[in-house]
């Protein structure tokens, strides 16, 4: 199954287009559906519904607007912990994402002064699925001070694109992953090189928070960032990001 957003509205996405759920008696509020995950899977593989208008990506907001909470996790590739410098973590990296950033597939990133670099990522959605996401960060308030943080740095409004649908048709162990900036591929991995997989790291956070239907784990990156390069290379107004994981779907972002 495949749960969208279509103009801030639940969709479910089908072969020929989308199917409105609010005409289907369901709510039409993303974050109450997914809350509803396994009694609209079972009604959806029941009755079949057929698209009741084409789906138009351009009109895909965020599918997962407001989580409770949004976990991410750092330096969870090895080549991505190498081309930064830092030791591969013992435990999970752990930092969140304020949902404030949060964005939909299809929207513009906000660029703010600074060095802002990409970072495409799997995103688990508790209770439901994943989806595809972009950490977008902004490294030098990342790396100021001593310890550095990670929170603010990566939560500036636009900076958490996600989507372009909630789904529960891929296995997160073992997909390809990968960003283009302006058609030139940056990263490419498979999930299956991740130091702490899915179920590890939902087992850790699990154990320590209350893990909520529609909550977030943003899950690593792999290598191929910006700061990693010489020389560093970062956003530009007018870039493009494609960001890609099989059997899951693209988003297309735009920096302004
Ligand atoms: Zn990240």
């Amino acid at each position: 199954m495949r749960l969208a957003a279509v103009d801030g509205r639940s969709c479910l996405v089908v072969a020929g287009g989308v199917v409105d759920l609010a005409s289907h008696g369901f709510p039409d509020e993303p974050m109450a559906c997914l809350a509803r995950w396994g009694e609209l899977a079972a009604w959806a593989a029941a009755t079949e519904p057929a698209a009741t208008a084409p789906l138009v990506e351009a009109r895909l907001t965020c599918p997962v607007p407001r989580p409770t909470q949004v976990f991410a996790i750092g330096l969870n590739y090895r080549a991505h912990a190498e081309e930064t410098g830092a030791e591969v973590p013992s435990v999970p990296l752990t930092f969140t994402k304020f949902p404030s950033c949060l964005a939909g597939p299809r929207d513009d990133i906000p660029l703010v002064p600074g060095s802002v670099d990409w970072e495409v990522e799997l995103v688990l959605v508790v209770g439901a699925g994943c989806t595809v996401g972009q950490d977008v960060s902004e490294r030098q308030l990342q790396r100021a001070g001593r310890p550095p943080q990670f929170s603010l740095a990566k939560s500036h409004r636009g900076f958490g694109p996600i989507g372009p649908w909630v789904t529960d048709e891929a296995d997160p162990r073992d997909l390809a992953i990968s960003c283009a900036l302006n058609g030139e591929v940056v990263q490419a991995s498979r999930t299956s090189d991740m130091v702490f997989g899915p179920d590890e790291l939902l087992a850790h956070l699990g154990g320590v928070c209350d893990l909520r239907p529609g909550d977030l784990v943003f899950t690593g990156t792999p290598s191929g960032v910006g700061m990693g390069r010489t020389p560093p290379r970062w956003l530009q107004p007018g870039d493009v990001l494609v960001s890609t994981i099989e059997h899951i779907g693209t988003m297309v972002n735009r920096c302004r």
